[in-house]
């Protein structure tokens, strides 16, 4: 057999649902196959727990990282990195910017993880989300921040709110950009306009699970099938070409 199967990029399983674990992996991706899942740590407590979960399951890697909403140390992130076997911790994230809170702190945050992520040698997931009505503009603010303060080992704008300018300037500079569920929803206008301008080899899919909501139109297989439709390609060519630009900014996958 030489079947494939996808690379999930970002997630967010926990100990909640680990005892269901294959059901709910199922659930994420209505049946479709998942080799691989990178699973998201949004504070210190949950960060620990993705690497654990990585390390007790063959599928899944982890990524070491405070969400811009959520509280937590990023010192304490290294701690955990060195505490563990760490050939699974593939990232540090998910960290960056959400104006539906002050975003001061979370700057500093962000600053924090790019150091962090750059004395790891390891990329970077970042979460940019502007809220209606902000006069912030997330993706703008973390791109000229990551412009000042490079990401040496690569980044990957996640979920990306659609905006062909900030993708043109973050692939550019060779950012990636992950797109999840949202591009399955019928007013998606604008998101699909993103995936038939992503340049094929920095794209990334994503379900984003637990935060998607749980319909059977955002999986991962709903996602994964309206981007082969979008982009015109047959099926096994585009989970190859999806899995590959996920091993080039992950390496450790
Ligand atoms: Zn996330």
């Amino acid at each position: 057999m030489n079947e494939i199967s996808l690379i999930d990029t970002h997630t967010h399983y926990n100990s909640v649902v680990m005892e269901n674990l294959e059901d709910q992996i199922k659930i994420a991706n209505n049946n479709l196959d998942v080799s691989k899942i990178i699973n998201i740590g949004l504070d210190n407590r949950t960060s620990e727990e993705a690497v654990q979960i990585s390390l007790n399951n063959p599928k899944f890697y982890s990524a070491i990282g405070v969400h811009p909403l959520y509280n937590g140390e990023i010192s304490k992130l290294e701690e955990i990195y060195f505490k563990y076997d760490n050939t699974k911790i593939v990232a540090v994230g998910e960290t960056g910017l959400d104006t539906s809170q002050d975003i001061s702190h979370q700057i500093e945050k962000l600053l924090e993880s790019i150091a962090l992520a750059n004395k790891l040698k390891l990329p970077l997931i970042i979460h940019a989300n502007t809220t209606k009505g902000s006069n912030i503009n997330a993706n703008k603010l973390c791109l000229e921040i990551i412009k000042k303060y490079p990401s040496k080992y690569g980044f990957v704008f996640h979920c990306f709110q659609p905006d062909l300018e900030i993708l043109h300037e973050i692939i550019k500079i060779g950012g990636y950009i992950s797109v999840g569920g949202n591009i399955t929803k019928p007013n998606a206008k604008k998101s699909l306009e993103v995936v038939k301008t992503i340049p094929i080899d920095n794209f990334l899919i994503e379900t984003d699970y637990l935060f998607l909501t749980n319909t059977p139109n955002e999986t991962g297989k709903a996602t994964f099938e309206r981007i082969c439709e979008l982009r015109n390609t047959k099926k096994l060519a585009m989970m190859k070409i999806l899995n590959e630009n996920a091993q080039r900014l992950f390496p450790k996958l």
